[in-house]
């Protein structure tokens, strides 16, 4: 059993600009809670915001009986969070195991490491396949098998996930859903922010609609599926 995080009152400015205000959602143990919206809606911020890579206000941030509210962000992959930034950020001059090794980087044990990383190849098996070139050549897909790869490297009880489908063709797209729903499956909870809000649908139980920095909409992912609202502004049906 893994802990449910509890975000109370996160919120953004960059100057005058307020990205994300007020923001609280709880994710329960094995959940996985999507968060989607338009371009700009304040997602990006929210999760860098969590993870204290941009300045931010927030009344308190929990993880099971843990209180990570003044933990800074470099310290959160200690505490079971992983983290799977938008635009992947894989380190393009090093192999790819390299780069799977290196998201291990908090890990004692060498032997743990190296079973999390057959586990890692398990569920993508071109990442084997590739293990010795180097990340910069891999596809934008591959690139992004590997950004999630990196972040199980660590053994979170938690995964932040940022627009995974970005820029991916729908066979790959279906492939991450298909990878996402056996972790989730396996224990692991999820917060997955998204512009893909069908894909989110599809993953999570849970979701928050963001609109200009703000929750707009909160509700079960199969209720706001069938949201006329949702229905026309997110899923242009
Ligand atoms: P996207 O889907 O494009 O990532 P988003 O919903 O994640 O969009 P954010 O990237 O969080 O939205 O942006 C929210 C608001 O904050 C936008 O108005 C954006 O222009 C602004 N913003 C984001 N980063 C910065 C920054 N570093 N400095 C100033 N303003 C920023």
């Amino acid at each position: 059993m893994t802990d449910a995080l509890e975000v109370d009152g996160l919120s953004v400015r960059y100057g005058g600009v307020t990205a994300a205000r007020d923001v609280s959602f709880t994710i329960q143990p094995g959940q996985s809670l999507g968060i989607i919206g338009a371009n700009g809606a304040g997602k990006t911020s929210t999760l860098k915001a969590l993870m204290g890579l941009v300045p931010r206000t927030v009344r308190s941030v929990r993880f099971g009986d843990q209180d990570l509210t003044r933990v800074p962000g470099r310290d959160m992959v200690r505490h079971g969070i992983g983290y799977v930034p938008e635009g992947r950020h894989v380190f393009p001059g090093l192999p790819v195991e390299k780069n799977l090794l290196l998201g291990a980087y908090t890990r004692r044990w060498k032997g743990a490491t190296l079973d999390t990383l057959d586990e890692v190849y398990e569920l993508f098996p071109i990442l084997r396949e590739m293990r010795g070139r180097l990340a910069g050549a891999l596809s934008g897909g591959q690139q992004q098998m590997l950004a999630i790869g990196r972040a199980l490297m660590s053994a979170p009880r938690l995964m932040l996930l940022d627009e995974p489908s970005m820029g991916l063709s729908p066979k790959l797209v279906s492939d991450i859903v298909g990878v996402l729903k056996k972790l989730n499956e396996r224990g692991l909870s999820m917060l997955l922010v998204e512009q893909n809000a069908q894909l989110t649908f599809e993953v999570t139980t849970e979701c928050l609609v963001m609109e200009n920095g703000a929750v707009a909409m909160t509700g079960t992912s199969e209720s706001l599926r069938q949201n006329p609202q949702v229905r026309k502004i997110y899923l242009g049906l």
